[in-house]
């Protein structure tokens, strides 16, 4: 199968985050794999990532058979979907993947992946607001 370098990331789910992330990175030069479970999502993103595949990621065997624990650096962005989320997290982590990073849509669910084995969370949606908040009162002075 093909060979990923040191720096490639896997992106697992391609939604609208997911999907930036893998756009942002294979831009700046890096090789991408895309996993999702939606045929569709797969199909729309195939010209632009260096690999995609449709698989389940909460499936270990699936994982293992699309070398992600060979990444060192796996993004899980799958929000709605709480249980796929945590089991995602979960099966990287007894892949032994070293750099997992995952989405979480609030605190509490942020948390859980925390204690399944995610190295960093992110929060999109509160990290933009509070982005947007500095952005707005740093006009303010504009207008003085
Ligand atoms: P966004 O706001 O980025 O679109 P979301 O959290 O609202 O994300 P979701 O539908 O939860 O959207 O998840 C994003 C993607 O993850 C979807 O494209 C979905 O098909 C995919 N996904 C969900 N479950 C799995 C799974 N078990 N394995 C692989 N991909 C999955």
């Amino acid at each position: 199968g093909k060979t990923f370098d040191n720096d490639s990331v896997a992106v697992i789910g391609l939604g609208r985050f997911g999907s930036a992330v893998a756009d942002s990175l294979t831009s700046m030069g890096h090789e991408v794999l895309g996993i999702d479970s939606n045929s569709a999502n797969v199909q729309q993103w195939v010209d632009q990532l260096t690999h995609v595949a449709q698989a389940d990621a909460t499936d270990i065997r699936a994982l293992r058979q699309l070398g992600v624990d060979q990444f060192r650096h796996v993004v899980v962005s799958i929000g709605t979907d709480l249980e796929a989320s945590v089991l995602t997290v979960l099966a990287l982590q007894e892949l032994g993947v070293p750099d997992i990073w995952a989405k979480a849509l609030s605190k509490r669910h942020g948390l859980i992946l925390e204690r399944t084995g995610a190295h960093h969370v992110v929060y999109p949606e509160t990290s933009m607001g509070e982005r947007v908040a500095h952005l707005v009162t740093g006009k303010m002075f504009e207008f003085i």
